[in-house]
């Protein structure tokens, strides 16, 4: 048994920072109102959860996040029996729990899961939007408010997992890339209180990284590398060495590529 990674996130929270960076927000409104699951694709690091965190606060909905791995099973979303004493007790899972409140659900990285895993969403994303408890013995419906969300890593490079044509044409679809330059500094800026000049000086390194194809990096400079190694810049460590394992060791175990790596560092800091 693989227990899925469940977080939760209650509606008194507050809204964490999130940067707009096009029509996502009109885009989950619309999606939301008119009861359309959203897959969120794109590379590690580029703000698809705090987005999520993000129009979960706005929109006063409690969110339930459930990180998806490769033994993540349908028993795991849904649910199970567990013995207490002499009885034998129903727990929901993250999903029947998510269902119930009409809570936005985030399936984060739902390539990981098992194929059988993901079927049991099928009937919250088409016009049935209900849950089938077979094991309980329990049809659930979705209420108005529920709202069914993944993401997925397309992988640098396509090195990552696919995700079955069948699963994928069940989601309106919303691409995130790395911010254009002066947002990135921007959000980086905002993360981290480090000055403007320096966020844009690491934007521009990132994105001559992201540039460098012949590397054979598997994932580039995401935006959350930025905001850590800007990070421990403002927390006083040296820019070259907090680069160093900010960036470039996180990027890469390969030294040959570690040490081209630290030489275009030189050339920004
Ligand atoms: P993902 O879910 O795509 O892997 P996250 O949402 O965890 O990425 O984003 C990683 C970090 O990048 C966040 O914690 C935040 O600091 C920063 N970030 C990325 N994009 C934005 C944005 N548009 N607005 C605010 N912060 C952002």
């Amino acid at each position: 048994m693989g227990s899925p990674t469940v977080a939760h996130l209650s509606m008194e929270q507050s809204a964490p920072f999130y940067r707009p960076v096009g029509r996502e927000v009109e885009i989950f409104e619309k999606a939301h109102a008119h009861h359309l699951p959203l897959l969120l694709k794109g590379p590690t690091g580029t703000g698809k959860s705090r987005f999520v965190e993000y129009m979960a606060v706005r929109m006063g909905l409690p969110l339930i996040t459930v990180v998806c791995h490769e033994e993540t099973s349908a028993v795991d979303l849904l649910g199970r029996y567990l013995v207490r004493g002499n009885e034998t007790v129903w727990m929901d899972g993250p999903l029947t729990r998510a269902v119930r409140q009409g809570a936005i659900l985030y399936i984060d990285e739902i390539a990981e899961a098992r194929p059988d895993t993901v079927v049991v969403l099928h009937s919250l994303t088409d016009h049935r939007r209900c849950l089938f408890l077979d094991r309980h013995d329990e049809v659930l419906e979705a209420p108005e408010s529920f709202m069914l969300i993944a993401s997925f890593n397309p992988g640098y490079q396509g090195a990552w997992k696919e995700l079955k044509p069948s699963t994928r044409q069940r989601f309106v679809s919303l691409a995130f890339q790395y911010p254009e330059a002066r947002l990135e500094a921007e959000i980086v800026a905002n993360e981290t209180s480090l000055p403007t000049k320096s966020c844009r000086q690491l934007v521009a390194l990132a994105n001559k990284v992201r540039n460098l194809h012949h590397l054979g990096l598997t994932e580039s400079v995401s935006t959350r590398l930025l905001v850590d190694t800007a990070r421990l810049i403002h927390a006083g460590l040296p820019a070259r060495l907090a680069c160093e394992v900010g960036i470039v060791e996180p990027l890469t175990d390969d030294r040959d590529v570690a040490n081209s790596l630290k030489d275009i560092v030189a050339l920004y800091f």
